[in-house]
């Protein structure tokens, strides 16, 4: 399918500004967040086309590539690709989501009562690639990938320690400011501890007073038998810390499974082709088939036409949620020898010379292929 235009995904023209591209990005953002539309394959395909868009073009050089070449093969890795982090080596996606969702996440909608100053930790992506195999029976794995921990040595206090945290002095830990406007008086967040009535006299040495840091997570993954390419799974809390008391955003788990050297999957079906010697599918024989639980005998009968499908069941995909397993399909296909001996040919002009004569029994398709050419030509 040709890639949409990401001008024309975020709405925007070719010569809008940064600020006005993010705007963009952040309404389509929320409008289309899969935390919003849980059940909206759309919705999802949207964020993530426009999560795309807006990463390539938030960003200075990838945009002017764009804007040059056009869409260009792999440049939206770490969206689309696999394998690939999006929160640590683009430039701040992480940052993008913690800007844009801890405010609409660190609301309200989550986590309760909102804390002054309190941050919802950002949410993560993380595309895994499995093989066929380990999509079919579960997997458990390591990954490990960047992301904002609540700092070791302040406990996220952001100081050096807890008596270099003072009420602070311009709100009186109200966390806001009023400010007379004509007749009004109009409450604002405090611009000095932004909301959070408290500021840090000397901050800790090891975050910078941030409170947090980045660092290398490690996780096991358990990844369920039966999953698919597309599916997401959805780890709670394993995102990154909140800050000021928020709580962590959420890690998403984006899968793709790699195709496999014999099968392709429909469903939970599993589909094969296997090529048989004409010779055995004229007499019949007993061949070998590969299955996800090793090789296994099967028995084709005499008479075997080319593209027939035989189904061995339960040798498919386990469901996902639930008992039993998908078939397997086996459809053969029959090969014609090639390079044939002197030996071979002699044996063959002889098969031929008996084959003459009951030919309507034994070729039902060409009889009545034949019959139609006298129907029409006489
Ligand atoms: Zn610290
Ligand atoms: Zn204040």
């Amino acid at each position: 399918m040709a890639k949409r235009d990401y001008y024309e995904i975020l709405g925007v023209g070719r010569q809008a500004s940064g600020d006005e591209i993010k705007k963009a990005y952040r309404k389509l953002a929320l409008k289309y967040h899969p935390d919003r539309n849980p059940e909206d394959k759309e919705a999802g395909v949207k964020f993530r086309e426009a999560s795309e868009a807006y990463a390539v073009l938030s960003d200075q050089q990838k945009r002017a590539q764009y804007d040059r070449f056009g869409h260009v093969e792999g440049m939206g890795e770490g969206m689309e690709g696999f394998g690939g982090f999006q929160g640590g080596d683009f430039g701040g996606f992480g940052d993008i989501f913690g800007d844009i969702f801890s405010e609409f996440f660190g609301g309200a909608q989550r986590g309760g009562p909102r804390k002054a100053g309190a941050m919802r930790g950002a949410d993560l992506q993380y595309n895994m690639e499995i093989s066929f195999e380990e999509a079919a029976f579960g997997h458990t794995t390591e990954i490990s990938f960047p992301r904002m921990e609540s700092c070791g040595q302040c406990g996220g206090l952001g100081a050096k320690s807890s008596k270099d945290i003072e009420v602070c002095p311009t709100c009186h830990g109200t966390g806001q400011q009023r400010m007379q406007q004509g007749f009004f008086s109009v409450a604002t967040t405090c611009n000095r501890c932004r909301g959070a009535g408290k500021v840090v006299r000397t901050p800790c040495p090891k975050c910078n007073g941030e409170g947090r840091q980045r660092v290398t997570h490690r996780l096991r993954v358990n990844i369920p038998a039966g999953i698919d390419s597309g599916a997401r799974l959805k780890l709670s809390g394993e995102g990154e810390s909140g800050s000021g008391g928020g709580p962590s955003g959420d890690l998403y788990i984006q899968i793709g499974v790699r195709p496999h050297q014999f099968f392709h999957r429909e469903d939970n079906d599993i589909y094969c082709e296997v090529p048989i010697s004409v010779v055995n599918a004229a007499l019949g024989a007993d061949i070998v088939v590969p299955t996800l639980d090793g090789k296994v005998g099967m028995k084709v009968p005499a008479g075997t036409q080319n593209g027939r499908s035989f189904r061995i069941r339960s040798k498919g995909i386990p469901h996902l949620r639930g008992k039993g397993r998908g078939d397997q399909y086996v459809r053969v296909t029959v090969e014609i020898p090639t390079n044939l001996t002197d030996r071979q040919k002699q044996l063959l002009k002889e098969f031929a010379e008996i084959d003459k004569s009951n030919s309507g029994k034994q070729y039902p398709l060409m009889e009545k292929f034949m019959s139609r050419i006298k129907e029409m030509f006489g």
